[in-house]
């Protein structure tokens, strides 16, 4: 089943103002109201969040709650717990959003296309027959979901099916 979703960069006026002072994920970290919160997952390390700007719908994105701007910089615990994050994020969007495929991916530094210095990982749920930017241009309807819709979704099943840390059995 496929419901047909209408996007329209006017809709978006409220989130496209004067950017906000500071780190954006750091923002939505302190639910700073200067920022629309779409986070869907919360725990003592990391935070999922729907992409104001997805480039699909469900696009996500998963950020350490410390400002950090490099891979490296993970603590082995932070990195087992993106790990089992991960797998269990890509649980929840096959059911939720029921794509085919996804990218995953960091951008580190601004000449790779990073906006955002804290870093975080990118799941993009792939559907076939995408539409393309340009039909987007052009205001033409096109299959994606606004991402607040997106968003309550998501929380609406991470609540039915909580995140168990998959590779201990201590939970920290
Ligand atoms: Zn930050």
């Amino acid at each position: 089943m496929n419901r047909e979703y209408f996007f329209s960069f006017g809709k978006y006026a409220y989130v496209t103002g004067p950017k906000p002072e500071g780190c954006t994920l750091c923002l939505i970290r302190d639910r700073d109201p200067a920022v629309v919160d779409l986070s869907v997952y919360r725990d003592g390390l990391f935070i999922a969040a729907v992409n104001l700007y997805p480039y699909n719908p469900g696009h996500l994105l998963v950020f350490p709650v410390r400002h950090i701007t490099d891979l490296r910089e993970l603590t082995l615990q932070e990195e087992r717990r993106l790990t089992g994050l991960t797998r269990y994020l890509l649980d929840i969007s096959d059911r939720v959003v029921k794509p085919v495929g996804y990218n995953l991916g960091y951008n580190m530094g601004h000449p790779a296309g990073a906006s955002i210095d804290h870093l975080h990982l990118h799941i993009i749920p792939r559907f076939p027959n995408e539409s393309g930017i340009a039909d987007l241009i052009a205001g033409k309807r096109v299959l994606i979901e606004e991402p607040p819709e997106t968003a309550r979704r998501l929380r609406e099943r991470i609540a039915q099916e909580p995140f168990q840390e998959p590779f201990s059995s201590s939970s920290s």
